[in-house]
């Protein structure tokens, strides 16, 4: 029967409410807020966060290339939306038979779209030495119909001196470019204070709960949950070793859940060993390694806990992190495609 549907063992569950939430919050502390939703919302959904976020009253979408952009033409204005990694000859066609600003990021691609005489963004490179334009004269901008300018902070989770540079750097050169509006600040950087706000900011990895500042931890939401389904419960006796090349031995008579996740969802190696799931308000450890699609719980807590049973995973992001040692963004963007996936 075509009409009956396999249903996956993991659930990715994302809550748009606390995404609109955290917008509204970063909006507030930084006077005027956009959204990076490049990399499909950080792993979250582009065109569910993307139109969540626009009926909060977000307009201005940040993404990385016009297969992304593409991906949101039928979801947000076109012209709200900036491409980060700016124009090319592939995608030159394309972008002019569409109204997304490119952000300009060298000579070549300002020299590109000069005679296209259509609205852009500018990215000054202030210190970061990745993408941007470093170092210019202001001719280099002569013609062009600038509507955001920007620059981006390389360090804004620390407190360094390279913060105060790349803001002294940004401010001098904006003085002597023509444009509609000014940004620097991402997430952590609208923590850094007034000085970092200029007239946008472009908030990403907090707007899907991740605190990258400790003054974050009590004005972000969480976003996503993921639960996943209880495959297998066992005894292992005293002694015997769990997982691939045994890096777990029960210390005694072990009960424990094999649960359907693995690092092909996401859940990446780093876990094997550390990581935690919680049923019914206990704590079960992940014990030995994380399997492709497989992890396996240390269950003694859990005298109740039978096959078909859901176990929540720990995802918090900031402890995730430390326990993992993935940064909070590749624990949000590395999330795999075999969830089903829960919009809240
Ligand atoms: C990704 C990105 C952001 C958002 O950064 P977060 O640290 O996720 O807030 C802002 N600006 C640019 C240019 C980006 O590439």
């Amino acid at each position: 029967m075509d009409d009956v549907r396999p249903s996956a063992m993991a659930k990715l569950t994302i809550d748009l409410r606390a995404i609109a939430k955290n917008w509204q919050t970063l909006n507030g502390i930084s006077g005027a807020a956009g959204a990076a939703i490049k990399a499909n919302a950080y792993g979250c959904g582009a065109r569910e966060v993307a139109k969540a976020l626009f009926e909060t009253g977000c307009r201005d979408f940040f993404v990385a290339n016009w297969v992304e952009a593409d991906a949101l033409k039928d979801v947000v204005p076109q012209n709200h939306i900036s491409v980060l990694n700016g124009i090319d000859e592939q995608n030159l066609e394309y972008a002019m038979a569409h109204a997304f600003k490119p952000v300009l990021n060298s000579p070549a691609q300002i020299a590109m779209w000069r005679d296209i005489n259509a609205p852009c963004d500018v990215m000054l490179d202030s210190g970061i030495n990745r993408l941007g334009q470093t170092g210019c004269d202001s001719t280099l901008f002569d013609g062009l119909d600038i509507d955001i300018l920007m620059s981006h902070l390389a360090s804004a989770d620390e407190d360094v001196k390279q913060n105060h540079n790349q803001v002294a750097c940004f401010k001098a050169a904006a003085s002597t470019i023509a444009s509609r509006r000014k940004s620097l600040a991402n997430s952590a950087g609208i923590m850094l204070g007034k000085d970092y706000h200029f007239d946008i900011s472009r908030p990403g990895i907090s707007l899907y709960g991740g605190v990258v500042r400790p003054e974050l931890s009590d004005i972000i939401a969480p976003v996503v949950s993921i639960h996943a389904r209880v495959l297998q419960v066992r005894i292992v006796a005293k002694g015997a070793p769990v997982g691939y090349n045994a890096t777990y031995k029960c210390p005694n008579d072990t009960r424990i859940a094999t649960i359907a996740l693995g690092y092909a969802d996401g859940y990446l190696r780093g876990f094997s060993n550390k990581g935690a799931a919680k049923f019914n308000g206990k704590i079960l450890p992940v014990i030995g390694r994380v399997s492709m699609d497989l992890i396996t719980l240390d269950a003694a807590q859990a005298l109740s806990i039978q096959e078909g049973d859901w176990v929540q995973i720990d995802y918090d992001l900031c402890s995730a992190s430390q326990t993992s040692g993935l940064s909070q963004y590749e624990l949000l963007t590395g999330l795999g495609h075999r969830f089903a996936r829960q919009y809240v």
